[in-house]
Parts: structure tokens; sequence; C-alpha cells
């Protein structure tokens, strides 16, 4: 079969990351990333073609600014490397209706835009190109995936907060995200460790968003995000799971507005605002502020905290997979995260943590734990590809 050109856009509020692949059923065959940082006010274009060095950056000056503007100048780039056959998109919200990938049109582009509520930090930005695409490309085949997809299969007690129903059919229900990076681990479980894969395993999703998820079989069973991307671990800059009381109390009786209770909780805390020093794991790893060090402890405190609570709502735990940024980086965290979980039968192995192998704990151990590279945007030209296939 002849390899398909599928082109990746991952819009957030500052920046465009795209990936292009040239794809057969067996995997990738070539691929060129990159991004567009400062969209909306200096773009600065880079880029890196397979294993090639990376190409020097590019300013694309004042007349390049937006979305629509900055995706222009990406077409034409991408189309001087190779035809683009479809377009996939990372969309963080599907709400309850859209579990599985979908293509896009006017209609389903209206129902996504229903969702911005939901998630308004993020959905409005995923939105963008592909409204852009459809002006700029309008024959073009586009697809949206989305990061709640994988989380569809939670049961009730899962999806629910203990709120009034009529919250609830309003929508405000635990959702979960990182649904497509989940997706892939699981995907690669199956040809590292075919009978892990059937059992029961937590994957942390460790980077500047953290969560973890509990999957059974392949299918997702509960994770530690809720209704946003706010909600469970500390990550670098967001608090993570709180005491409701917090909000009202910082509303109440330090009145501060609604606007800096959301700057609070998004951008002044976890590791940036228990450090005071960075949201940067490696920077509070290299520094010996005790303030650092608190930063790392609470984290690592609280991802313990939701193994524990994760292997609850499995019912027992074969295995776990540490990925994202700190996951697949940190020995620290992994360390410092496993010796304490030896009551759950990890024993780890120092020398292949350190050394960031595949399997980092021993021979010996009840059971194994991983570090896997996620991929989302492979994950995205995966589904992609499948509806091409079945068009
Ligand atoms: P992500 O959002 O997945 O790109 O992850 C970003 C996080 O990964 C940041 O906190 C980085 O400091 C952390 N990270 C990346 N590389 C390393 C490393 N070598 N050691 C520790 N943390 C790292």
């Amino acid at each position: 079969m002849k390899p398909q050109n599928i082109a990746v856009l991952n819009a957030g509020s500052s920046s465009l990351k795209f990936s292009l692949f040239e794809l057969t059923p067996k995997g990738p065959l070539r691929r060129i990333r990159g991004q567009i940082a400062e969209i909306t006010s200096n773009p600065v274009f880079s880029a890196r073609i397979g294993s090639d060095p990376k190409e020097p950056d590019q300013l694309l000056g004042s007349n390049h600014v937006g979305h629509h503007r900055c995706l222009k100048f990406l077409l034409a780039w991408l189309e001087q490397h190779a035809r683009v056959d479809a377009a996939g998109h990372r969309v963080v919200h599907g709400g309850i209706h859209y579990s599985q990938p979908v293509i896009l049109d006017a209609a389903v582009i209206t129902a996504l835009e229903a969702l911005i509520p939901l998630a308004p930090l993020h959905q409005p930005h995923n939105l963008e190109p592909i409204r852009a695409l459809a002006t700029l490309h309008p024959g073009l085949t586009q697809v949206a995936c989305f990061d709640t997809a994988f989380h569809a299969t939670k049961r009730q007690e899962a999806q629910c907060f203990p709120l009034p129903a009529t919250l609830t059919d309003a929508g405000v229900r635990r959702y979960g995200f990182h649904g497509l990076s989940y997706e892939y681990i699981a995907m690669k479980l199956k040809e590292l460790d075919p009978e892990l894969a059937r059992g029961r395993v937590v994957v942390a999703h460790l980077g500047n968003g953290a969560s973890m998820c509990a999957i059974d079989n392949g299918k997702c069973v509960d994770s530690t995000m809720g209704m946003t991307a706010a909600d469970g671990l500390p990550m670098g800059t967001r608090s993570g799971t709180l005491d409701p009381g917090v909000l009202l109390y910082m509303a109440r009786e330090l009145n501060m507005s609604l606007d800096s209770i959301e700057d609070v909780l998004y951008r002044q805390s976890g590791l940036k605002g228990i450090s005071g020093i960075s949201h940067d794991m490696r920077q509070l790893e290299q520094s010996d502020h005790p303030k650092a060090a608190q930063a790392i402890a609470l984290m690592v405190y609280r991802i313990q905290q939701y193994f524990g609570a994760l292997t609850a709502s499995l019912g027992g735990l074969d295995g776990a997979v540490f990925t994202a940024g700190i996951g697949e980086n940190s020995s620290l965290i992994r360390r410092k995260t496993l010796q304490g979980l030896h009551w759950l039968g990890f024993e780890l192995d120092d020398v292949a943590n350190t050394q960031h192998a595949t399997r980092i704990t021993t021979r010996q151990s009840k059971i194994p734990a991983y570090v896997l590279p996620t991929d989302e945007d492979l994950m995205i030209a995966h589904h992609v590809q499948e509806i091409l296939d079945t068009r």
C-alpha cells in the first residue's frame, strides 16, 4: 500500500506544534517535526527533518502573526517537502459524544465550539487551525482526535462527581485527559509485554501537565484528572486536586477575583508555587534549596497516593509505566516513587533506572515497572490512517 503523508497539528495558546508522517501500515518511514512559537506576537519557526540536525530557527516577522497566517506559512513549507494527504488535530475536549476520532465538517466544528466552556484555556486554540485549514485547503480530510476519548470507558462512579444530578447532566463530569498518550502507551505495551497489556496497569504521564491512568486490558478504568486539566497531581504550574473550600476561601475571605484564582490554580502553583524557584523538574533537581526538595517530595507523595487509589480502582495491580518529560527522564522521581511502593510489589533496579532502561524493576520484583516514551502525534497519525483506510 502507498505511504500516506499525514500532518498532525497541536495548537496551543502561543504555539503551533506539528509533525508530518510518511506512514505505512507498518509504521512511519519518515517524520518531520517542529513548531511555530510565539504565534500571537513574534512567530519563530523551527523544524527537524528525520534525524537531520535541526534547521536554523526562522523569524517569520509581523505579517505572519496569528494562527491563520502561521498555518498558511506552515502548509506552504510542508508542501515543499511532501504532498499532504490528510491532517489530524489534537483536540482537548470531545465532551460526552465524541469518544472516537471524527472527520471534521462544519457541523462537527460547531459541536466542538459548543464545548469551549468545558476547556476555555485549550479548546479555542485547538479549533483555530481546523478552521484555518478548512479555508486554506478546503478539500483536505481533517480528523479531530480527543484527549478525553480514551477515558470514555470509565464506569459511572468514575465519570461523575458527587454533585446534584442537574450539574452532572449539564456536563460537570470527570472526563480525564492525556488520553492520546495513554492510548499510545497501551498500544506499545502490547508489543513490549503482551501479558501485562492484558492486565491491570497504572500509567504515570508526568510532564509539565501530569496525570495518571488506571488501565485494565487496554481500557481506561479511571484517571486522576476530572473535568479540567487542573485536577489530580501537582504539575509544573498547576495545583492539582484541592479541597473545594480553598476556592471559596480565596474568593470570599481573600477577595480574589475569578481571574486571579484561575491564575493561581493554573500558573502559580504546582512545582513552581511550592519551590518558588521553577516549574521545571531539571532545575529543581539541580537546586540544593530546601524548597526545591519540598516540591519534589510533595509531587512524589501525591504520585504514590494515586498509585494506591488507582490500584483500588483496578482491584489490584500487575505493573506500571512511566512516561512524558519527567517520567521518561527523571530517574530521581521514578526512584523515590517506586522505593515507597514496595508494598505494591515493586522492587527497583537502581542501575537500570539510572540508565533509563525500559524495565526498571529487578527480575525478582513481583510486578514490573517500565519507562516508555510517549508519542501523541504518532497516535493521531495512526487514527487518521485508519479513517483514510476505511473510506
Ligand atoms: P513535557 O511536558 O512532557 O515536555 O515534560 C516537561 C518536564 O520534563 C519538565 O519539568 C522538565 O524539566 C522535565 N524533564 C525533561 N528532561 C528531564 C531530565 N533529564 N531530568 C528531569 N526532568 C526532566
